[in-house]
């Protein structure tokens, strides 16, 4: 309580919050150590209940632990063990109906978990650093897939490859290097790559972050912003980095035709984005009514299950060359 009282630090006053973790000691635990962790996961709980608050830790946390640890360890073996794969999710143009890009999406097939989702795996990647592993795999291997498809058929030519980069990887000086690689090693024009970034990655590195943008742009690799509306969405990010196109969080996306409130927002972010000359894309698109509103909104790019689910390289390949006719 008494932390909740705001503060004056010179003309600002400032808000604080505590998250409390709190562990009752018992015979499993040996050390300090141990202690210390399992009130750092209550801790977490707290933070991810919504902060201010605190959490016993319990048993189901501990198995919660367990899994994640578990997780973790075997992560690091999936990448070496070739595990990890890559599906493709189309992005068309809704004026010509043709696959424009294909959205590279990590998998992870465990012989003993099965199917991990990234939305799980992905967070735990980025906290134990695998993500700068995971993340040069999917470059490499999406890339190298979109030249062997534009080795087999020139309409892949006007197909990029957008691929998403985590706010740990551009702490990581190489990365611009390596993106430049990974283009060399597959003689693709710098136009072959879209680079999918959030806007945490802004925030946490605005100015290592700045510099990574606008270098890629000047070179021609275009930088998306995705799932926009659901972080901060501060509009000053529209204009102070060098971003190509907006990608529109499939939660605005969803129910647009019957929610008010979400075609509001769709229909400003259209008219903003216009003004500013950036692209857009909807993401999330699921039924034919999406599409005839992005259509009325001018907004010509989407992404969804209606038009495909992420699929393996042989299903992308196929389906570009049925809609690219
Ligand atoms: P994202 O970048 O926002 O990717 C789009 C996610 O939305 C994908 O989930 C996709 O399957 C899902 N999606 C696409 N269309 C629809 C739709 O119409 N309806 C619904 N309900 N969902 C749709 P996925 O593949 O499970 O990926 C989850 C997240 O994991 C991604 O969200 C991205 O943030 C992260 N991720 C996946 N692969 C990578 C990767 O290689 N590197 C990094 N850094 N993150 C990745
Ligand atoms: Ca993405
Ligand atoms: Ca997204």
């Amino acid at each position: 309580e008494s932390i909740q009282e705001p503060f004056q630090v010179d003309e600002s006053i400032i808000h604080t919050s505590t998250s409390v973790g709190v562990v009752i000691g018992n015979l499993n635990h040996l050390t300090s150590s141990d202690v210390l962790r399992d009130a750092d996961s209550a801790m977490y709980h707290a933070k991810n209940s919504g902060k201010s608050r605190y959490v016993l830790f319990d048993a189901e946390m501990h198995l919660a632990a367990l899994k994640r640890l578990k997780i973790e360890s075997e992560l690091r073996n999936a990448i070496k063990n070739h595990q990890i794969s890559v599906y493709y999710q189309p992005i068309l143009d809704l004026q010509t109906g043709h696959v424009v890009a294909f959205e590279a999406l990590s998998r992870w097939f465990h012989e003993e978990l099965g199917f991990i989702s990234p939305a799980e795996f992905i967070p735990i990647a980025e906290e134990t650093g695998l993500i700068h592993e995971i993340g040069l795999y999917v470059l490499h291997h999406s890339l190298g897939k979109l030249k062997y498809w534009r080795t087999l058929d020139e309409r892949f030519e006007n197909i990029a490859m957008s691929v998403n980069v985590s706010s740990q990887q551009i702490e990581n000086r190489n990365l611009l290097d390596e993106i430049e690689m990974a283009l060399q090693e597959n003689q693709l024009p710098h136009s072959a790559l879209k680079v999918e970034i959030t806007e945490s990655l802004l925030i946490e590195n605005a100015e290592l972050a700045e510099q990574l943008l606008s270098e890629l742009t000047k070179r021609g690799v275009k930088v998306l912003m995705d799932d926009f509306g659901t972080g901060f969405s501060a509009l000053s990010y529209l204009h102070k980095f060098s971003l190509s196109t907006i990608k529109i969080d499939r939660s605005f996306i969803k129910d647009m035709e019957a929610n008010d409130k979400n075609m509001a927002i769709v229909s400003s972010i259209a008219f903003m984005c216009e003004k500013l000359n950036l692209d857009i894309i909807a993401e999330g698109v699921e039924e034919q009514v999406h599409v005839e509103i992005l259509k009325e909104l001018s907004i010509n790019q989407a992404q969804g299950f209606l038009f495909s689910k992420p699929v393996d390289s042989e299903a992308a390949f196929a389906l570009a060359q049925t809609t690219n006719r």
